[in-house]
């Protein structure tokens, strides 16, 4: 098994909103945002942040975002917990069709996940 390791390669700033890498700059102002949508939404965040008076750390989400980023790390555990049984019952060596489809199985819990959004309430 395979870990990201962080810390073993340069300090990789990422977008202040949604938290994904940013691509390495070498020149110009160091960018803050991955998209104009992340800055804009990082803009409204702080701006309801600060009628609510909630601090720097605190953030408000609906029940509704929450329960669906909830059902979908759910649906994320459940196949990581199928492929960990399919891999198992594929003994030490599955075959190409085994892996591809465990592989598919996967993809399709996680894209939700990789294409999820999260937004401030509206007003
Ligand atoms: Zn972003």
């Amino acid at each position: 098994m395979t870990e990201v390791d962080e810390s073993s390669s340069e300090e990789r700033s990422r977008c202040k909103w949604c938290r994904r890498v940013l691509p390495s700059q070498k020149m110009g102002r160091p960018r803050e945002f991955c998209s104009q949508a992340c800055r804009q939404w990082h803009w409204v965040g702080k701006q309801r942040a600060a009628e609510l008076q909630l601090s720097e750390s605190e953030l408000i989400i609906t029940k509704d975002e929450l329960d669906r980023l909830h059902d979908e790390l759910y649906v994320l555990a459940c196949a990581v917990n199928d492929a960990e049984r399919d891999l198992a019952a594929a003994g030490a060596k599955p075959s190409v069709r085994e892996l591809h489809s465990i592989v598919e199985w996967l993809l399709e819990a996680a894209r939700p996940l990789r294409d999820r959004e999260l937004q401030p309430p509206a007003r």
